[in-house]
């Protein structure tokens, strides 16, 4: 059975401030976040991420966690004093200057019919200097031993994992179906391993559940022969449909899969 999520050895709550932040398409907000507590971020995963603790934008008078042993710290707060808590993948680390990137999907951008959800919110309101907490929580990526190639599925909330591993694994070549809100939020200069074929898969309808579109390109596609390592994350129903269909339809042990919901469409993360 491949490894599940493979939690941190040891973590400490880390605070931070978000350095600069800049759009980087247009549904994508990238966010260096550092401080001194960066020394204590041990880098384990290639799809690393953690829970990122922060105030909406217009509360000024929030707690924001000290310690691992945050639930219980919030639950001591009044629930005015709660911050939101997100989980976000950490898509680049810069080491010579004690920070690191995540990238935020923005997901309301649809016509507006959705209220702004927070994580949102806030990757659009942060400005510099801006104060979070920030956790480790981790990594879900393993490839089996003996793998001759990689399939890397996943939307939006995906992305940053998917590239972070594309630059990371450079032994394993990929092919990866990536979907993405528009055509504009295609990536042009990604780092990808040899013999790697990227599918984009960009949304043609704004109000299309995230994941329909990877999910059925998959079914569809003529891939490579000999032993794969499938890893998928995103929208629960891409997740869970990926896994069903290699199981299933495509013979791959479930041993050789990683998969994972990122979030569950109409429903908001807790
Ligand atoms: C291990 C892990 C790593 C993750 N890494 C990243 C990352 O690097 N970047 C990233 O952007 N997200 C990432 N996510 C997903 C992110 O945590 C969720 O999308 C989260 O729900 C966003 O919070 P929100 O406040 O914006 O929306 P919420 O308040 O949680 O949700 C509000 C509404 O928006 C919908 N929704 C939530 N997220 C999306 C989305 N991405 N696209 C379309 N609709 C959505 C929900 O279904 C709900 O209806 C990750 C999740 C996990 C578990």
């Amino acid at each position: 059975m491949a490894p599940r999520i493979q939690r941190p050895r040891s973590r400490r709550m880390m605070s931070l401030n978000v350095q600069t932040s800049e759009r980087i398409s247009p549904h994508f907000m990238s966010v260096t976040l550092g401080g001194d507590d960066v020394r204590h971020l041990e880098r384990s995963g290639y799809d690393q991420s953690g829970r990122l603790f922060f105030a909406d934008p217009d509360d000024d008078d929030v707690f924001l966690p000290s310690s691992e042993r945050w639930i219980l710290q919030l639950t001591l707060q009044g629930s005015k004093r709660r911050p939101r808590v997100r989980t976000y993948t950490i898509r680049r680390f810069r080491p010579e200057s004690l920070a690191f990137d995540i990238e935020i999907s923005l997901h309301e951008s649809d016509g507006s019919l959705r209220p702004a959800a927070p994580g949102t919110r806030w990757a659009r309101a942060i400005e510099p200097g801006t104060k979070v907490a920030f956790l480790d929580e981790g990594y879900s990526y393993a490839p089996a031993p003996g793998a001759a190639w990689q399939l890397l599925v996943g939307d939006e909330s995906a992305l940053p994992a998917v590239l972070a591993i594309l630059e990371g694994s450079a032994a394993l070549p990929a092919e990866v179906f990536l979907e993405v809100p528009a055509r504009e939020d295609i990536r042009e200069d990604v780092a990808v391993p040899p013999g790697t074929t990227i599918h984009w898969l960009p949304r043609r309808d704004p109000s299309a559940i995230p994941g329909v579109l990877a999910l059925e390109a998959v079914r569809q596609a003529q891939l490579p022969d000999g032993r794969c390592y499938a890893w998928t994350a995103g929208e629960s129903s891409l997740a869970t449909g990926v896994r069903r269909h290699l199981v299933d339809e495509r013979q791959i042990p479930k041993s050789d899969i990683s998969f994972r919901g990122y979030f569950s469409h109409g429903r908001a993360s807790l």
